[in-house]
C-alpha cells in the first residue's frame, strides 16, 4: 500500500538522516556510549563533551548562554519544571495563562488549580492573539508568572511575546513560554526576548522524540524548584542520567534548523501559497488563526458544509489533522477551535495541514486536487 502523503508536521517530524547518523555514533561499544556523569575515565568524558556541545548547538538557536539550558524529556516536561518550578508550593500564587496552550500547559495549571492556585484563562481574538492589554488587564499583586506560547500547534499563529514580555519584566513578573512550535520555523532570540523561561522540544524540529529543554534565564536570574529529584543532575533542575544519543541528536537538529532556516522558511511560505492559492478554486473556505501573525508551515482550514472528519476518511491518501480529541464514542471539537471563537458545528468543519523540509510541491498539488474532490463530492451528496 502506498503511504498517504504526510502533511502533519505539527504533530511530529521525521529525524533528519543526518541527525540519526550522529546519533547512531551515541550508542553502540564502539561509539561514544559512557554516561555524560561518569568523572573517572575517557568514556564518560567523551560523553559529556557531546552532550556540552549539542548544549551549545540549543543554546545558539535561541541565542541563550548554554548554561541556561537544561535537558529535559520533552516539552511536556518542560511547560511543568517551567509552571510547578516557578509556583513550587506558594499556593497563594495567581498565574496567568490561555485557553488555547498546549494541553501540557493546561493540564498543568488545571492540577495547579486543584492544589488551590489561582489561574486566570484568557481567551485570545478571533485570529487567535492575545494582547499585552489583556495580560494586562489580568495581573494581580499576587500574579507569579504568565505561561504564553509563541507558536499555536493548531493554528500557527505567533504571539507578541516582546510586548506582553516588557510588560511582565517591569513588575517583576516570570514569563514562561512555550517555543515547541516556533524554534527551528522562526527567529527566536531570547536576548531580544523578555522571556524568563522557554520550552523547547527535539521532535518538531527534525530531531528524535524524548527530549527537550528549558531554557532557564541566568540575568536576571530565575530560580525553579526541580520536580525530578535523583542525583542533582542539570544544577540540580532535573535529575536523571543524560541520554546522550538523544541529546546529540536534538543538538544536530538544532544546528541544521539555525543553517537553514531561512531556507526552510522561504521554501514553506511558497508550499504555503500555492496551497491556499491551489484552493482558491474552492468556495466556503476560510483560513483559521491570523493571516500576519503565523508561521508559514500550518495551515488550519475550515470548509463551509463539510464535517472534518468525513473529510478526513474521503481524504485518505493525505495525513492532516482534525485538531479533534476523540474521546470514546464522542468525538470532541478542538478546545483552541473553540477558544477563538468558533461554536461546534465550525470546530467540526476544520482540518489542519503543516508542511515541511520534505514537502514538496507536486505533494501540495496532489493534496488541493484531493481535496476539491472530496469536498465537491461531499457537497453534493447533502
Ligand atoms: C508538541 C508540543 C508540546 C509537547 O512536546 P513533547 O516534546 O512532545 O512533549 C508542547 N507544546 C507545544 C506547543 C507542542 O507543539
Amino acid at each position: 500500500m502506498k503511504k498517504p502523503v504526510y502533511m502533519d508536521y505539527a504533530a511530529t517530524t521525521p529525524v533528519d538522516p543526518a541527525v540519526a547518523e550522529q546519533m547512531i555514533r551515541h550508542l553502540t561499544p564502539d561509539g561514544v556510549f559512557g554516561n555524560p556523569a561518569s568523572r573517572s575515565h575517557a568514556y564518560g568524558w567523551q560523553a559529556e563533551a557531546a552532550v556540552e556541545n549539542a548544549r551549545k548547538q540549543v543554546a545558539e538557536l535561541i541565542h541563550a548562554d548554554p548554561r541556561e539550558i537544561v535537558w529535559t524529556s520533552g516539552a511536556t516536561e518542560s511547560d511543568n519544571l517551567a509552571i510547578k518550578g516557578a509556583v513550587a508550593g506558594r499556593t497563594t500564587a495567581h498565574i496567568v495563562t490561555s485557553v488555547i496552550e498546549h494541553k501540557a500547559v493546561v493540564d498543568t495549571c488545571k492540577w495547579l488549580e486543584g492544589q488551590g492556585v489561582e489561574v486566570t484563562w484568557l481567551t485570545p481574538h478571533g485570529n487567535g492573539r492575545i494582547t499585552a492589554d489583556q495580560v494586562a488587564e489580568a495581573l494581580q499583586d499576587n500574579t507569579a508568572l504568565v505561561s504564553l506560547m509563541l507558536v499555536n500547534n493548531e493554528l500557527g499563529c505567533v504571539t507578541d511575546i516582546a510586548a506582553i514580555g516588557a510588560l511582565l519584566r517591569e513588575r517583576g513578573i516570570l514569563f514562561h513560554v512555550d517555543a515547541a512550535q516556533a524554534a527551528g520555523k522562526m527567529a527566536v532570540d531570547v536576548t531580544r526576548m523578555p522571556v524568563d523561561l522557554l520550552s523547547l522540544s527535539a521532535h518538531k524540529v527534525y530531531g528524535p522524540k524524548g527530549i527537550g529543554a528549558l531554557y532557564v534565564r541566568r540575568s536576571p536570574e530565575v530560580r525553579i524548584e526541580a520536580q525530578i529529584h535523583g542525583g542533582g543532575h542539570e544544577r540540580g533542575m532535573r535529575s536523571g542520567t543524560l541520554p546522550t544519543h538523544q541529546i546529540v541528536g536534538m543538538g544536530a537538529a538544532f544546528a541544521l534548523a539555525q543553517d537553514r532556516l531561512a531556507d526552510d522558511e522561504a521554501m514553506l511560505e511558497g508550499l504555503r501559497a500555492r496551497f491556499i492559492d491551489g484552493l482558491a478554486q474552492l468556495d466556503g473556505v476560510s483560513l483559521n488563526g491570523s493571516e500576519e501573525a503565523r508561521v508559514p508551515g500550518i495551515v488550519n482550514l475550515s470548509f463551509a458544509g463539510v464535517e472534518a472528519e468525513s473529510l478526513m476518511l474521503g481524504l485518505r491518501d493525505l495525513a492532516v489533522s482534525s485538531g479533534s480529541a476523540c474521546a470514546s464514542a464522542t468525538i470532541e471539537p478542538s478546545f483552541v477551535l473553540r477558544g477563538i471563537g468558533l461554536d461546534d458545528e465550525q470546530a467540526h468543519r476544520a482540518l489542519r495541514f503543516s508542511f515541511g523540509r520534505y514537502s514538496t510541491r507536486e505533494e501540495v498539488d496532489f493534496a488541493v486536487a484531493q481535496i476539491i474532490e472530496v469536498v465537491g463530492r461531499l457537497r453534493a451528496v447533502r
